[in-house]
């Protein structure tokens, strides 16, 4: 694999070579490559006129839009070190995010500003701040054209003024395919967030490695459905995309009927997203097999994939959801399955397989004194390969811990068939231990997915003074279904060994997801703490 330095390199070839190749689509708003490279050289001018230096970091809260790629792209051309913000955050969220940083600049939605970064950001290191007039996701419909002609006068500066204002971008600095492009704050499903810091490197490696493994046509046309602000969407819909100067159909953020009719306008080649999206496509009535014709692949990553999921949307719509493994801390995926593959079912625990590890990947499955383990036994991930970052910002501890000799320790648990199929069991801190034994979660919901009635599944263990821990399950149920919390108790008892059925199962009209889409079982341990 020969990837380019960076993604600013990639860039400037797209722009060299197919100037007029539409890069960017939003509703009705197109950019061509030419104009990105521009457009983006611009902003880093403004960037560094007003003072922001090779090396500083500048946060970016935005949602799906062309506004997101330029302020991403700009920053990089200053020689600056990116930091995604969800721009779902709130205040003290935010603020942990600039001071832990050490922010120099933002980008935020000029609403967003308005409401509540002014203040955040004069309580922390941000000097320079940047606001973009994105699609307002209310008010689509009068917003149909690419807001840059929208300007607006606050105390920050606009981005599409400075866009538009065609500063030269400061000569000489682009990125080095060791520094780091990235300080990916981890989702927090599972504590405070920290910053994982992923080099251009390892950017440019897994983009690369989803150019030439996923048989895509030349030109591909990549739909964005996992917010770009994660590592997923960066990497494998943005980085991916302009690698293979293919054109990327942005949407500001996920809602199910503006996904589909985005599709269809489209004809996307390819996306990627967390599997409660494709559960919420599925589940939209006005979902066809006709708007999922033209993808080539659908891959779901960064969150549990059930089987039953993949043979249901299959059955229901055509393709084959492929799965694909990965943390913040490897720049996304390590481990995917190749195109012409489907991965297996393990036939004992009904586990879909993750994939297989990419090339010059190597994952090993460690006991807990680190020896590693035969094939089929289960133990902790462990990763290496260009795609590891080489540590946490500013946190030598967690950096020690969590990559002792520059090996990624995953947290997760995960055996590997003697074939070379990687299988995720589930994260070593969601066990159950229910009188003893060891239940895992996702095994429970993989059963609760064959249910018809059920749409979303999070199993977590409460608190039981008999047990020490008991199973409990949340259920979300397909649109217009009734089903009797009894009943699913007891279709899980016919189906699994009698300490990993739940003993409680309550539903609810929807359960608690990060931005990311992932399923939040650390707040539904909470509420089943309250209860
Ligand atoms: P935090 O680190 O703050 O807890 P997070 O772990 O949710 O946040 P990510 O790096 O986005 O942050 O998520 C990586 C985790 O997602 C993996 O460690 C794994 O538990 C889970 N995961 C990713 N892909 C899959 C998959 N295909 N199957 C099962 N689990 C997956």
């Amino acid at each position: 694999l020969h990837p380019e330095a960076s993604l600013v390199h990639a860039l400037r070839r797209a722009a060299a070579e197919a100037p007029d190749r539409v890069f960017l689509a939003y509703f009705d708003g197109r950019l061509t490559y030419r104009e990105t490279d521009e457009l983006s050289d611009s902003v880093a001018g403004h960037l560094a006129a007003r003072g922001l230096r090779p090396g500083d970091r500048v946060a970016v809260a935005l949602q799906n839009s062309p506004h997101f790629v330029l302020a991403v792209l700009g920053a990089w051309k200053a020689g600056a070190v990116v930091v995604p913000v969800n721009p779902m955050y709130k205040a003290g969220e935010v603020g942990h995010v600039l001071r832990d940083g050490e922010v120099a600049a933002l980008i935020c939605s000029d609403r967003a500003w308005e409401a509540y970064l002014r203040e955040t950001a004069a309580d922390s290191p941000v000097r320079i701040a940047l606001t973009a007039c994105e699609l307002d996701f209310q008010t689509r419909q009068d917003a149909r054209v690419l807001s840059f002609e929208r300007l607006r006068v606050t105390d920050a500066d606009d981005l599409t003024e400075a866009a538009r204002a065609g500063h030269r971008a400061p000569g000489g600095r682009d990125p080095e395919p060791d520094g780091i492009a990235l300080i990916s704050y981890t989702s927090g499903t599972s504590g405070t967030p920290k910053g994982a810091t992923n080099t251009h490197r390892n950017i440019m490696y897994n983009a690369e490695r989803q150019r030439t493994g996923l048989a895509l046509p030349a030109a591909p046309v990549y739909f964005a459905l996992a917010p770009l602000f994660h590592i997923t969407g960066m990497v494998c819909q943005f980085g991916a995309c302009l690698n293979s100067a293919g054109t990327l159909v942005l949407a500001y953020r996920f809602e199910a009927g503006v996904v589909l009719d985005a599709f269809a306008e489209h004809r996307p080649h390819y996306t990627v997203g967390p599997s409660t999206a494709f559960m919420a496509l599925a589940a939209h009535p006005a979902a066809t097999r006709e708007h999922f014709a033209s993808f080539t692949v659908l891959s779901s990553g960064g969150a549990p994939l059930p089987p039953a999921l993949v043979e249901k949307f299959r059955a229901g719509f055509g393709p084959y959801i492929r799965n694909g493994y990965g943390l913040t801390e490897c720049t996304a995926p390590c481990a995917s399955v190749p195109p012409h593959l489907e991965a297996p079912v393990d036939p004992a625990s009904g586990t879909l397989a993750v994939g297989v590890p990419g090339p010059e990947t190597v994952v090993r499955i460690v006991d807990d004194r680190g020896a590693e383990v035969p094939f089929g036994e289960p133990g902790e991930i462990v990763v290496s390969g260009p795609q590891v970052v080489p540590g946490y910002w500013r946190r030598p501890d967690a950096t020690a811990e969590t990559f002792p000799g520059g090996e990624l320790r995953t947290g997760d648990i995960g055996f590997m068939d003697e074939h070379g199929w990687l299988y995720v069991v589930d994260r070593k801190k969601d066990m159950i231990n229910a009188s003893g034994f060891k239940v895992w979660p996702r095994e429970v919901e993989d059963v609760l997915y064959t249910h018809p009635a059920v749409r979303e599944a999070a199993v977590v263990g409460v608190p039981d003074g008999y047990r020490g821990e008991t199973v409990k399950a949340y259920i979300s149920l397909r649109p217009g279904v009734a089903a009797d919390p009894d009943d699913l108790a007891a279709y899980c008892e016919e189906r699994l060994a009698a300490y990993k059925y739940p003993r409680q199962v309550e539903i609810l009209p929807e359960l608690p997801k990060t931005a990311s889409g992932k399923i939040l079982r650390r707040e539904l341990r909470s509420r089943a703490d309250h209860d």
